[in-house]
């Protein structure tokens, strides 16, 4: 199959979900889109790459999921609401069994947040998939990592330490597809509705791919604040103590959760939000002036977060 036929058959659905703002899709030299009136565009771009970012034997739509979701949660982040999405693709061969399935899990998630795919490239190499995505917000409401101020809260949605929980169990031999810790690894789900309804309530947000503590980090150092993060309170098995669940909350990456920090006013808000999302999210800590972030276990006793000793579970591999 010729490179121009794959495309057509793969990655030229050409159902589009902007009718009046794509105005030539797939096919040309390049697209054309029209933003919203008045409305800022926020981009952003990801690359998944084979045996970095997800193992050798992952099922290809997972592949087709991953690429799109990472991309899906940067918007999510920013709080703009998703409009184009270009593909580029560099495929070691050409095997129909596996763009099917990859092609159909780039859909399904492309389908479900409305976002079009307006072109792309196509070559061959090592499996690498890099994804570029616009979103849209109104004017100057892009939500920043450096709105925090001290006194705020930290809350996060969904339970960190998911999807590291899963990349275990499937380096441990498990395949089931129907796992839900499984899942979670394999097809995260982009908080995109999440980071749309809190613009005007999160003063700063971030989404968690390299661990909670390095991603909150992020937030404080482009701040210029500190933070603290209550063990006891973390949701899930960490909230308990077990130490191996508090080292995935903390450190494990790929969950593609967010982590915001709002004033303490709008916590009924947030709780709202929650309710109507169907995915809870949790208070966690709270914004200091002092610089650093300070971890305070279940026992009450604090330490000041330098990344050393919680690594082993990821991050620091240049995602
Ligand atoms: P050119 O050589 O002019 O760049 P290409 O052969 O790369 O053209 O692409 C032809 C058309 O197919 C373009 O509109 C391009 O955006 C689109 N395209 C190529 N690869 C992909 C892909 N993987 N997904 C979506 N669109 C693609
Ligand atoms: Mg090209």
């Amino acid at each position: 199959m010729d490179e121009f036929r794959l495309i057509e058959r793969y990655f030229g659905g050409g159902r589009t979900n902007h009718p009046e703002s794509v105005r030539t899709g797939i096919g040309d030299d390049g697209a054309v889109v029209r933003p919203p009136d008045g409305r800022d565009l926020v981009l952003a771009t990801d690359t998944v790459i084979e045996g970095v970012h997800f193992p050798a034997d992952a099922p290809a739509d997972a592949v087709g999921h991953r690429a799109l979701a990472v991309n899906l949660s940067d918007l999510a982040a920013m709080g703009a609401e998703p409009l184009w999405c270009l593909l580029a693709v560099s495929l070691p061969s050409v095997d129909p069994a596996w763009l099917e399935g990859f092609a159909g899990g780039f859909d399904r998630l492309a389908e479900a947040h409305g976002i079009d795919l307006v072109g792309g490239d196509t070559t061959r190499g090592r499996l690498s998939v890099t994804v570029t995505v616009a979103g849209h917000v109104p004017p100057d409401r892009a939500l920043l990592r450096s709105g925090a101020r001290p006194g705020e809260r930290v809350w996060l949605t969904g339970e960190p330490g998911r999807a590291t929980e899963g990349l275990a169990l499937w380096q441990a031999g498990e395949r089931d597809p129907d796992d839900p810790v499984i899942r979670r690894f394999l097809y995260p789900e982009p908080r995109v509705e999440w980071g749309r309804r809190l613009r005007g309530i999160a003063s700063a947000m971030v989404d968690l791919s390299d661990g909670l503590a390095d991603d909150l980090g992020h937030i404080l150092s482009a701040s210029a604040c500190g933070g603290r993060v209550r063990v006891d309170l973390l949701p899930g098995g960490a909230g308990t103590g077990d130490r191996a669940a508090v080292e995935r909350a903390l450190a494990g990456g790929d969950d593609y959760e967010l982590c915001f920090t709002a004033p303490e006013r709008h916590a009924g808000a947030i709780e709202r939000i929650g309710r109507e999302c169907g995915i809870a999210a949790t208070m966690i800590g709270e914004v200091r002036s002092e610089p650093g972030l300070e971890i305070v276990d279940g026992n009450g006793t604090a330490r000041a977060w330098t990344g050393g000793g919680y690594r082993h579970f990821g991050g620091g591999d240049g995602r």
